[in-house]
């Protein structure tokens, strides 16, 4: 007999997400409230779930589709993020290049499948999310810094990417600050508000998806050939399901799935008035990643906000405490400070935390599980590209459409398991640790 799946963890408020706060109200949400029927159901309304629910209506237009949100859709981890559709592999000192061109190219090809079809979807609709085209610079501060990027310089032409050097000189003057002592820019990434996008994607799902949110489903039971999702105040018949819950399927204790809930942490800044706009110089939005992947991402809005991301905390429970939350904004003070001293009085508005998805080898879960239910999870940090790409793709191979993707995807590691815990929290809490220390000027 097949066990029903449980639900432990739920998303908690985390902080206070900046990018929905400075977006107007939203409208009422529609929760499950009673008992109602539809051939598929997508739990997870972030990047995966809203490109999920919309490739399923698009290719089976005549069948009935949920997709349940246990928060509001944008105000989640989705809505979280620094907002880098990022198409290169993002973690320029690690590894990854060891591996072979045709595995980088096809991770590419990945990424790219996902920001064209999301990309494509904003303009159709005309969704109002700050969407641009205009790639990311990555940005180094020492010597050690440069090397790391010589070495993604060096991969980038190994799999034939473009990329631009920016001195010290032509890189203040993108950003004001004399804080960067080089650059190199890659010109693939997209950026955008993401709370506003994953608004919008839900408010322009096709009509045979109905969207539901402040709804968690606490447990699925398998009757028969149909799944039964139940709901604090209500329940969904559904033939078919797909989770989309990203860090929230991950399982520990004698069910270990390896999937590693990891919490990175953002501020942003209240809106600059037009004197310290013009303290500051340089361009008017522009994106930043740090050489090292551990230091700080830093974003100038067209809004006249400052957006920075650093700092990383395993937290197995799904939820931050007050202290994270307090020692993240700390460090963000600290890393604006650095970088923008011409700004002295310009006070972060807010700070939040949401988690990624990690696992030690990069894997991912994707395709039928043994309990007939579908999953496209893991996001690994590049979840805005990934699910998005995961998302359109699990809905293809639902629907039987097989392609070199999806392919591709059934096909990559599984999350590798990791030893139980206490023993996996000491280890990853003192690798995250190390690595902060390692990444010390770029913070
Ligand atoms: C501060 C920060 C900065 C980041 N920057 C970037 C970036 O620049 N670029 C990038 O690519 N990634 C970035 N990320 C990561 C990115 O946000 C995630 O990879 C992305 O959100 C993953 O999308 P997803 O849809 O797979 O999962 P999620 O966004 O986590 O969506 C899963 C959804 O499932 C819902 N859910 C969970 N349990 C239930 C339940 N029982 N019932 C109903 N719903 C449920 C959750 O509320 C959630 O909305 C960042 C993350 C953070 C926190």
């Amino acid at each position: 007999m097949v066990s029903n799946l449980e639900f432990a963890r739920f998303p908690a408020p985390d902080g206070v997400n900046g990018w929905w706060e400075s977006l107007p109200p939203a409208g009422p949400a529609r929760s499950v409230s009673s008992e109602h029927r539809y051939d598929w159901v997508v739990v997870g309304g972030g990047i995966t779930g809203l490109c999920a629910a919309r490739r399923l209506a698009e290719l089976a237009p005549d069948a009935s589709i949920a997709l349940v949100e246990a928060d509001r859709i944008g105000r989640a981890t989705a809505g979280r993020n620094s907002g880098f559709f990022v198409d290169l592999p993002h973690d320029i000192s690690s590894e990854s290049y060891s591996r072979s061109v045709a595995e980088d190219k096809a991770d590419v090809r990945f990424q790219r499948h996902g920001i064209d079809y999301v990309r494509s979807i904003v303009r159709q609709h005309n969704i109002d999310c700050d969407w641009r085209d205009e790639g990311k610079f990555h940005a180094s501060v020492n010597k050690k810094g440069l090397d790391a990027l010589l070495h993604f310089a060096r991969g980038l032409t190994r799999i034939d990417e473009a990329f631009e050097w920016l001195d010290q000189a032509a890189i203040r003057k993108v950003t004001g600050t004399d804080f960067y002592q080089g650059a190199l820019f890659t010109p693939g990434c997209s950026t955008v508000q993401p709370a506003a996008l994953m608004r919008g994607l839900a408010a322009t799902q096709p009509e045979n998806v109905t969207v539901f949110e402040l709804s968690a489903v606490t447990e699925i039971e398998h009757r028969g050939n149909e799944k039964v999702l139940h709901f604090a105040k209500g329940k969904i018949v559904a033939k078919q399901v797909i989770l989309c819950t990203n860090a929230y399927a991950a399982t520990f204790g004698i069910h270990p799935n390896g999937l590693l809930p990891v919490y990175t942490f953002a501020s942003m800044t209240r809106v600059m008035n037009a004197g310290e706009v013009e303290k500051l110089g340089g361009t008017r939005s522009w994106s930043l990643i740090p050489a090292d992947p551990m230091g700080t991402t830093v974003r100038r809005l067209a809004t006249d906000r400052i957006c920075v991301r650093n700092h990383f905390a395993f937290r197995p429970g799904l939820q931050v405490s007050e202290a994270d939350l307090a020692k993240a904004k700390a460090l963000h003070q600290r890393s604006f400070d650095r970088r923008f001293p011409m700004l002295e009085g310009v006070e972060l508005e807010y700070t939040w935390g949401g988690p990624l998805c990690l696992s030690a080898n990069n894997g991912a879960l994707f395709g039928r599980r043994d309990d007939g239910i579908l999953e496209a999870v893991g996001c690994n940090g590049l979840g805005l590209s990934r699910g998005s790409s995961s998302g359109k793709l699990i809905a293809e191979y639902a629907l039987g459409r097989n392609s070199e993707l999806v392919h591709q995807l059934l096909n990559q590691p599984h999350p590798r398991s990791l030893p139980v815990r206490p023993i996996v929290d000491m280890a990853v809490s003192a690798t995250i640790w190390a690595k902060e220390m390692s990444a010390g000027a770029e913070l």
